[in-house]
């Protein structure tokens, strides 16, 4: 189905070698998951990241499922994040018996306040799970600094961070597992895939055998061992070479989508700079240590009726404009854990003043142009009425 809207939100970019790739597979006659895209892409990764491992999933959040078993999270034990992310960062961890412990973002990047956790920590907490958000990097040095001082795993969700840095280093290698996705919403994509990347060598055989059925298959089919066999738990989160293929094509010309991104990023920025200040709306704030990977721009408006003023005023101009994250501590979940209004309160009035521009590799400069000039015709006394 295609959009009803002349400018979407979000469009599936493409290279060029998709098809080949994925025809490739087909003529090989392997079509199953760890087929040869699927080590060229854990090549290509595992380079990025110069990680111990990187582990093409099914989606970013069976490379967080994979983390919370890899991890052993059990009935009850505590895990800390923030509420501002999607669903998929929490629930694979409930999923296991764990109790989410929310702590509110930091007011400029949105991230997790590094400054509120440790008044998180209880002696069942086990981990903290940061999330990128915009792939604007978390603290990680306090946040590592804390964890270590309380034996407290790190799994980074990077699902919004590819390609963006830390203080010189690639978000998704401070945690001991960090999690990426492939979705079609993501700079790069496959339609529905992700990876776990492993940095801490403890964790890296079984995160094979867990995302083998539970079996030593990879070792198998590496010549390690003559057949494979029941080794622990596991699922099935291989994807199949096919999507695979898909996804090298547009990891191989990722330094092409990241300059195609950067310029629709600063075209915003530069476009509407002036705008926002007269305006009251807040821009991203990129801390000068961090380098983002321009995945999305966001305003942040005066108030909820404004935001939902401006998507009305660029919908009934052909232009689909989103909201984002609900807060997690308020969804129906969050609240049978115990969540109250007032928990998080920077989470709470952010997330009733976000709103997300069109941003697709191939959004074109009239078509952004004309978002741009769309956000400025916009006068909130009027349309809010
Ligand atoms: C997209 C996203 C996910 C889930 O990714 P899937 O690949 O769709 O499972 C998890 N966390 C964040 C922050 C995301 O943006």
């Amino acid at each position: 189905m295609s959009s009803p809207y002349r400018i979407p939100f979000n469009k599936p970019g493409l290279t060029g070698q998709e098809w080949r790739y994925v025809s490739q597979t087909i003529a090989d006659g392997h079509i199953s998951g760890d087929g040869a895209f699927t080590r060229k892409c854990h090549a290509f990764l595992e380079r990025h990241f110069g990680a111990r491992k990187a582990l093409l999933t099914t989606s970013c959040t069976h490379a967080l499922e994979m983390s919370a078993l890899l991890l052993g999270i059990q009935k009850d034990d505590e895990v800390i994040f923030p509420p501002f992310t999607f669903v998929s960062t929490v629930n694979a961890f409930v999923l296991r018996g764990a109790r989410p412990v929310f702590a509110d973002i930091r007011p400029d990047t949105l991230n997790l306040n590094e400054n509120l956790i440790e008044a998180a920590i209880t002696p069942r907490t086990r981990a903290i799970v940061p999330v990128h958000y915009a792939g604007v990097g978390c603290e990680m040095d306090r946040i590592l600094e804390i964890a270590g001082r309380h034996g407290l795993a790190i799994v980074e969700d990077n699902a919004h961070g590819l390609f963006a840095k830390y203080r010189g280093r690639p978000l998704g290698v401070f945690g001991a597992l960090a999690a990426q996705s492939f979705h079609e919403t993501k700079n790069v994509t496959c339609g529905e895939g992700g990876a776990l990347i492993v940095n801490d060598e403890r964790y890296a055989e079984r995160a094979e055998i867990i995302r083998e059925k539970g079996t030593n298959r990879s070792r198998f089919l590496r010549g390690e061992v003559d057949k494979y066999s029941w080794i622990g738990i596991g699922s099935s989160y291989l994807p199949s070479d096919l999507l695979a293929a898909f996804l090298f094509a547009q990891l191989e010309a990722w330094e092409r989508i990241q300059a195609q991104r950067r310029r629709i990023w600063e075209r915003y920025s530069e476009g509407l700079r002036e705008w926002a200040g007269r305006f009251g709306a807040g821009t991203p704030y990129v801390p000068p240590h961090c380098e983002q990977p321009y995945h999305m721009f966001y305003l942040r408006l005066p108030s909820l009726d404004v935001r939902q003023a401006l998507i009305q005023h660029l919908k009934s101009n052909g232009i689909l404009s989103v909201s984002h994250y609900l807060p997690l501590h308020l969804s129906d979940m969050g609240l049978r854990f115990g969540g109250r209004p007032g928990d998080c309160p920077v989470c709470e009035n952010v997330a009733d003043r976000l709103l997300r521009l069109p941003f697709y590799n191939d959004l074109q400069e009239d078509e952004q142009h004309s978002v741009i000039e769309t956000v400025k015709s916009f006068t909130p006394a009027r349309s809010a009425e």
